[in-house]
């Protein structure tokens, strides 16, 4: 047995509104995705009334946050920094505790999380407007950025501090105030960043948690009279609703969705390389990451190899507790997870699909656990080859050569990531042009991104402007036009 890290208690009084915390009539109970039996925590369930009062909250404090300086919120984000990163342990263990990442994973993301609150800070310091020659003498034209106003912040569970943090540290620093409304099982994170952003001296109001439950919050969340603008992070089904709720509305949205996406082998790839980056990014977070890689589609002449190498990387993984340190790949997230991964695993049996490894999920009531798993010779149009799964589930699928690999890659109606392994520049430079995705990986994961730089995707999976780096303020801010004439 390894060492075994224990989640910090968290408050279950979880509604932060108006810089207090609320008690709340109801609450749910958070269990480990490892070990069902064991509860993680209660968290509050948020009512509509709830929602009111933080969007009020929200308002009120929109006027006097906006007039601060920029740079001293983006001291306050800093500040919020260096906090992550004194409790890097405390914060990775409720990750793992509630949602089943391996504890090395999940502090990754929480040093992440730090890392993209830095940025931000930085960012306080950049100009926040272009000044134009006018056309006439005498005129001072300028366009300047102004925050949005109140923004909601809806998230998911499968990055439940780096999301929240590349949603907030943006909104905050152009002077948006915030109703967050994180995803259930993740709330005991959530709780733990907003009581860290106060404690780094973000003033009342400017940050509202409210957990619970999102279908019933929908109508007040999406109805606001006070909302400016709605930044989501989720599923395809709940993304397509909030975005006709806030076109009725007239509201600013920020959709990131689904992925399936794919890893294309080329010829003269390094195979050795191919196969370690494809497995990492196929099967670590329990596949559960959107820019995981669920399709590898390979060319003929490398296809019996890669597959054989892909099977044992994915045998030598270590699967178990996601709160000690030597587990590789977790429990999926909860029942819901389990059952829609499980589903697919028998779809696929159901329709003779060749099963290299894995595959056989193992009993609910230990933990919701499923193998590392590979199918073969996939045909592209099967469920396991189109659908975004989400768990560690690799279908492989042959090409003749680069012009099919590339049809195939692009044949889905996701668009989030994608990788190519080759050795050949111009097959690399062909590729990365031709590849429909919002970002492209050659010789590396499909998984991962850079806080510094923009991220999101194209087709199904994304709408509105880019989230991270720089590209944060197109979302965040509005552009004013100032002329000042008759100087
Ligand atoms: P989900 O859509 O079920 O839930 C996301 C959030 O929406 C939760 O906070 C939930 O409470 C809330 N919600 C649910 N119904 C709602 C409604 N009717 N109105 C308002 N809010 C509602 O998604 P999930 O299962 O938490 O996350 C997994 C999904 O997220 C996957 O599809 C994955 O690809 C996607 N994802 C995308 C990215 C990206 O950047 N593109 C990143 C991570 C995850």
């Amino acid at each position: 047995m390894g060492t075994r890290l224990q989640a910090p208690p968290v408050r279950d009084d979880g509604l932060l509104i108006g810089g207090s915390w609320r008690a709340a009539a109801r609450s749910f109970e958070r269990h480990n995705p490892a070990r069902p039996g064991e509860l993680v925590g209660r968290s509050a369930v948020a009512t509509p009334e709830d929602v009111a009062a933080a969007y009020a909250a929200a308002h009120a404090a929109a006027r006097p946050w906006r007039q601060t300086l920029q740079t001293q919120r983006g001291a306050i984000l800093v500040r919020a920094a260096e906090l992550i990163e004194q409790r890097v342990d405390a914060l990775a263990a409720m990750l793992a505790a509630e949602e089943g990442k391996a504890l090395r994973d999940a502090r990754g993301e929480v040093r992440r999380a730090a890392a993209i609150f830095r940025f931000h800070g930085g960012e306080s310091q950049q100009p926040i407007g272009e000044i134009y020659p006018s056309a006439t003498a005498g005129t001072l034209l300028q366009a300047v950025r102004e925050p949005l106003g109140v923004v909601c912040v809806i998230t998911p569970w499968n990055f439940p501090i780096a999301i929240p943090a590349w949603k907030l540290a943006p909104a905050l620093m152009y002077g948006n105030t915030v109703v967050f409304k994180p995803a259930e099982i993740a709330s005991g994170t959530a709780v733990m960043l907003a009581e860290l952003l106060q404690e780094a001296g973000l003033p009342d109001g400017v940050l509202n948690l409210l957990t619970g439950y999102g279908g019933e919050l929908s109508t007040a969340l999406l109805g606001a009279p006070e909302l400016d603008g709605v930044t989501f992070t989720g599923s395809n089904a709940v993304g397509r609703q909030i975005a006709a709720a806030a076109a009725g509305a007239g509201v600013k949205t920020q959709l990131e969705l689904g992925g399936k996406n794919p890893s294309v082998v080329l010829a003269d790839a390094d195979l050795e390389r191919a196969t370690g980056c494809i497995t990492r990014s196929a099967m670590l977070s329990t596949g559960q990451r959107c820019t995981a890689t669920s399709r590898a589609i390979v060319v003929d002449e490398l296809f019996d190899e890669l597959a054989q190498r892909l099977v044992d990387a994915a045998e030598r993984l270590v699967v178990g507790d996601p709160l000690e340190e030597q587990t590789e790949v977790g429990p999926l997230s909860g029942p819901a997870q389990y059952e829609k991964v499980t589903t697919h695993m028998r779809g696929a049996d159901g329709d003779g699909l060749q099963l290299a490894t894995g595959g056989q999920p193992g009993d609910p009531a230990g933990g919701y656990f499923v193998t590392p798993t590979i199918y073969i010779d996939v045909d592209p149009r099967h469920p396991v080859a189109t659908e975004e799964i989400f768990g560690p589930v690799l279908a492989l699928i042959r090409a003749r050569d680069e012009a099919d690999a590339i049809r195939l890659a692009n044949d889905t109606r996701y668009g989030l990531s994608a990788s190519v392994f080759t050795s050949d520049l111009r097959s690399a430079m062909r590729c990365a042009a031709e590849l429909q995705a919002g970002v492209v990986h050659v010789n590396g994961e499909t998984a991962g991104a850079e806080p510094h730089v923009p991220f999101g995707g194209v087709k199904g999976s994304s709408s509105g402007s880019r989230e991270q780096g720089k590209a944060a303020r197109e979302f965040f801010t509005e552009l004013k036009t100032v002329y000042i004439e008759d100087l």
